[in-house]
């Protein structure tokens, strides 16, 4: 009984690992052709937070000259449009 249940709890955490999805923004995909970072995560929001953090930390320049072009919404829908889903 009790190896049963543990088998069908396996069972559906595989089965959630299958559907779930990760998502990923490359510094290139914004722009920023010099450096390799990739932010990653499991929702959209994550990866977001991710990449501003990176940015204002090594990109304090670039992020600067993109703000004045634009506003944090738009930024916000860049980062969007850039994100990528993988399956994992
Ligand atoms: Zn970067």
């Amino acid at each position: 009984m009790v190896l049963c249940n543990f088998l069908i709890s396996q069972m559906t955490k595989n089965s959630c690992k299958k559907n779930m999805q990760k998502y990923s923004l490359s510094c290139k995909d914004m722009g920023v052709e010099k450096c390799d970072y990739i932010a990653e995560g499991e929702t959209k929001e994550e990866v977001i937070d991710m990449a501003t953090q990176h940015g204002m930390k090594v990109h304090a320049k670039e992020m600067e000259g993109m703000m004045e072009k634009m506003s944090k919404e738009e930024i916000n829908e860049k980062m969007m449009d850039n994100i990528k889903e993988t399956d994992v």
